[in-house]
C-alpha cells in the first residue's frame, strides 16, 4: 500500500514552503509537489545566462514577516538582506533628479529642490504611514474574521479588530481613506510637487491594473510600505544570492523538519472521494494520497483546472471563482550589463547612490495615467512606468566580476492585446524599455550583454499565474481581508472538506511575505488537532 501523507501541498512557492515547514513543525508528515524544476514560484533565482544569477520575477524584499524569519531560522540557513540606501532615485529627462535617503535631513534637502512645503511635511507623512502600519501589521498574521458568520471565533476576531481600530483614534479616518482613495487624491492631500508624488505613486500601481486616479490605489501604496529590513520600516532590501535564496532557506528548514519536496512534479488533478479531497494525481498518473490537500496555486488553477468544478464544488462558489479578478499589468525585463548606467542627471558609471536605490522612471502622475490609459484599451504602454534595481551593487555573488544585473519592472502591459500576441510583441516592448533607459543614461543600450523579457503570458505559462497577475489576484478592496480570495472562505478553507489554500491569493495577499503560508498552517493544524481531517 502506498503511503498516505498527512498533507500534500500543491506548489512550492515561498508560501507553500512556509506552510509545509509549520505543518511539519506541528508534527505532520508533509509532501510538497512543485511543477517547476526548482522551488520558489515567483520568489526564485535562475541562471538564464552562464554566470548570472537572476531574480527572474520578484527582485526586492521587505514584506517577509519577522515571525517567519525567526520561527524558520532563516538567518541560520543563510538569508542575508542588504537594506537599500538610498531607497529611491528618480532621474527626469531634463537632467534633474530626486533622491530619497534613509536619512531625513538628506531627503529634506532633496525634496526642497522641488517644494519647500513638501520637504517640511515628508517626515510627518512617513510617520503617519508607519503609525498606520503598526495597526495593520497584526492583521496580516490573523485569519480574517467573517462578519457574516455567527461562529464564536469570528465574533471574537471582529471584536479584536474593532479594539485595534479604536486604538488608532483619529488616525482611523486616515486608514479608512487609504482603503478607498485613489493614490493621486491621497498624495494630493499631502504634497504639492508633481515630482515627489510621481515617485511615491509607483508603489501604488505595482502589479495592479489601475492608474493613479483609480480608487483603491492608495491602499496598494500602503501595502508596499508595510515591511522592513533589519527593523527599518518601509525599507526594501536586496537578497544575497537573489530572491530564490529566501525560498531555498525556507525549503532547507522544511526539509530539516522532515518535509519531502519534489520538483518537476506538476499536479494534474486533486482527488475527491465522498465529498473530501483525498490526494492528488501527478502528471504521468502517479497518485499521492493525503489526509489534506493544500493549494499554493491561484483560485483559477486550484478550482477550475485541478478540480471538476461542476461536480465537486457548489455552483455559487464556482461562479465567484470565475469572477475573481486576476489581471496582468506588468512585464519584467532582466538585463546583464557590461557597465553601470551613466545617468545624465547624476553622472558616473562607478557604483554610486544613483545605482544603489530603486530607480524610478516616471516624471509625473499624468505620465503614469497615460501609460495606464493605453493598457486600458488593449495596448502596451508606449511610455511605460519603469522601476529598476541593480542588485550587483550590493551582491558580488551573482554576476561575473565587473558585470551587472538590472531588474526592470514595467507597467502597463495588459494580458489581452488588441493587436498581436505577447509572443510577437514582447521583444518590441523590451526594445522600448532599452530606449527609455538610454534616454536617461546614454551608455545604457551599448552596455547590454543579455536581455530577458517576461510578459504576462510568460508569467502565466511559466509561473502558473493566471493572466500574469503577479499577486495571484488583484489587490483591490473587494478582494482583500475577509473578501480574499472568496467572501466566506477567507479562513484558508474551501467548500471541499480537506482542501485548503495557502498562496498569495489568500489574506494578506501578494508579496514575499510568508504570512498567507503561516496563517494557513495555523488553520490546518487547528483542524488536524480537532480531528476534522478524517
Ligand atoms: C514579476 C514579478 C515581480 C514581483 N516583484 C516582487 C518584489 O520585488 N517583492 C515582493 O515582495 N513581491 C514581488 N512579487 C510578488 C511575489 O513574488 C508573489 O506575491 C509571491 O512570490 C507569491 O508567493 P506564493 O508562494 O503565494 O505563490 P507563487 O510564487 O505563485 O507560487 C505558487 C507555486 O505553485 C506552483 N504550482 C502551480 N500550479 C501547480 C501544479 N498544478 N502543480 C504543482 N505546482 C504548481 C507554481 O509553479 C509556483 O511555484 C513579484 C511577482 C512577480 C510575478
Amino acid at each position: 500500500m502506498a503511503k498516505t501523507f498527512d498533507a500534500v501541498i500543491v506548489g512550492g512557492g515561498h508560501n507553500g514552503l512556509v506552510t509545509a515547514a509549520y505543518l511539519a513543525g506541528g508534527g505532520l508528515d508533509v509532501l510538497v509537489l512543485e511543477r517547476r524544476p526548482y522551488v520558489g514560484g515567483a520568489c526564485v533565482t535562475e541562471e538564464p545566462w552562464p554566470g548570472y544569477k537572476v531574480s527572474t520575477a520578484a527582485y526586492v524584499l521587505s514584506l517577509l514577516r519577522r515571525e517567519v524569519v525567526r520561527d524558520l531560522d532563516l538567518k541560520k540557513h543563510g538569508l542575508v538582506v542588504y537594506p537599500q540606501d538610498p531607497p529611491y532615485f528618480q532621474p527626469y529627462p531634463d537632467g534633474r533628479s530626486l533622491m530619497i535617503w534613509n536619512d531625513y535631513t538628506k531627503t529634506r534637502a532633496e525634496i526642497a529642490k522641488f517644494s519647500r512645503h513638501d520637504a517640511e511635511v515628508y517626515e510627518e507623512y512617513e510617520r503617519t504611514l508607519n503609525r498606520l502600519a503598526e495597526f495593520v501589521e497584526p492583521l496580516l498574521m490573523m485569519t480574517p474574521p467573517d462578519p457574516a458568520s455567527r461562529r464564536l471565533r469570528d465574533l471574537f476576531g471582529l471584536l479584536k479588530v474593532g479594539r485595534m481600530a479604536r486604538r488608532l483614534k483619529e488616525d482611523l479616518y486616515e486608514e479608512v481613506a487609504i482603503l478607498s482613495m485613489s493614490a493621486k487624491d491621497f498624495l494630493d492631500s499631502w504634497f504639492e510637487s508633481e515630482e515627489l508624488k510621481a515617485l511615491l505613486c509607483g508603489q501604488a500601481v505595482i502589479g495592479t491594473f489601475a492608474g493613479p486616479r483609480t480608487p483603491g490605489t492608495a491602499y496598494v501604496l500602503f501595502h508596499h510600505v508595510m515591511g522592513e529590513v533589519d527593523g527599518m520600516r518601509g525599507c526594501w532590501g536586496v537578497v544575497r544570492g537573489g530572491m530564490g535564496q529566501v525560498s531555498e532557506c525556507i525549503a532547507a528548514e522544511a526539509r530539516r523538519r522532515g518535509v519531502t519536496i519534489r520538483c518537476d512534479a506538476p499536479v494534474e488533478r486533486i482527488l475527491v472521494e465522498g465529498g473530501k479531497a483525498t490526494g492528488v494525481v501527478i502528471r504521468g498518473g502517479e497518485e499521492v494520497r493525503a489526509r489534506a490537500v493544500v493549494s499554493n496555486a491561484d483560485p483559477n488553477v486550484t478550482f477550475l483546472k485541478l478540480l471538476d468544478s461542476k461536480r465537486e464544488l457548489p455552483a455559487a462558489f464556482t461562479r465567484k471563482v470565475e469572477h475573481f479578478r486576476a489581471q496582468g499589468s506588468s512585464v519584467k525585463v532582466n538585463y546583464a550589463l557590461g557597465e553601470l548606467p551613466d545617468f545624465t542627471a547624476l553622472r558616473g558609471s562607478a557604483p554610486g547612490p544613483q545605482h544603489a536605490g530603486t530607480i524610478d522612471i516616471c516624471p509625473s502622475l499624468d505620465y503614469m495615467e497615460r501609460a495606464y490609459d493605453e493598457a486600458k484599451y488593449g495596448s502596451w504602454s508606449s511610455q511605460p512606468f519603469l522601476e529598476a534595481v541593480i542588485p550587483t551593487v550590493y551582491d558580488d555573488s551573482i554576476a561575473p566580476k565587473g558585470r551587472h544585473i538590472m531588474s526592470v519592472f514595467c507597467q502597463f502591459a495588459p494580458y489581452d492585446l488588441k493587436q498581436g500576441t505577447w509572443d510577437t510583441e514582447k521583444e518590441k516592448f523590451g526594445d522600448r524599455v532599452t530606449e527609455i533607459l538610454t534616454r536617461h543614461a546614454p551608455n545604457f543600450a551599448a552596455s547590454v550583454l543579455h536581455r530577458q523579457v517576461i510578459s504576462p503570458l510568460d508569467l502565466e505559462r511559466d509561473f502558473a499565474l493566471t493572466h500574469g497577475n503577479i499577486f495571484q489576484g488583484d489587490m483591490t478592496l473587494d478582494q482583500l481581508f475577509f473578501m480574499r480570495p472568496i467572501p466566506g472562505f477567507a479562513d484558508y478553507r474551501t467548500p471541499l472538506r480537506g482542501l485548503y489554500m495557502c498562496g498569495a491569493c489568500t489574506h494578506p495577499g501578494g508579496g514575499v511575505m510568508g504570512a498567507a503560508g503561516h496563517n494557513a498552517a495555523r488553520e490546518i493544524l487547528r483542524d488536524f488537532r480537532a480531528g476534522s481531517f478524517r
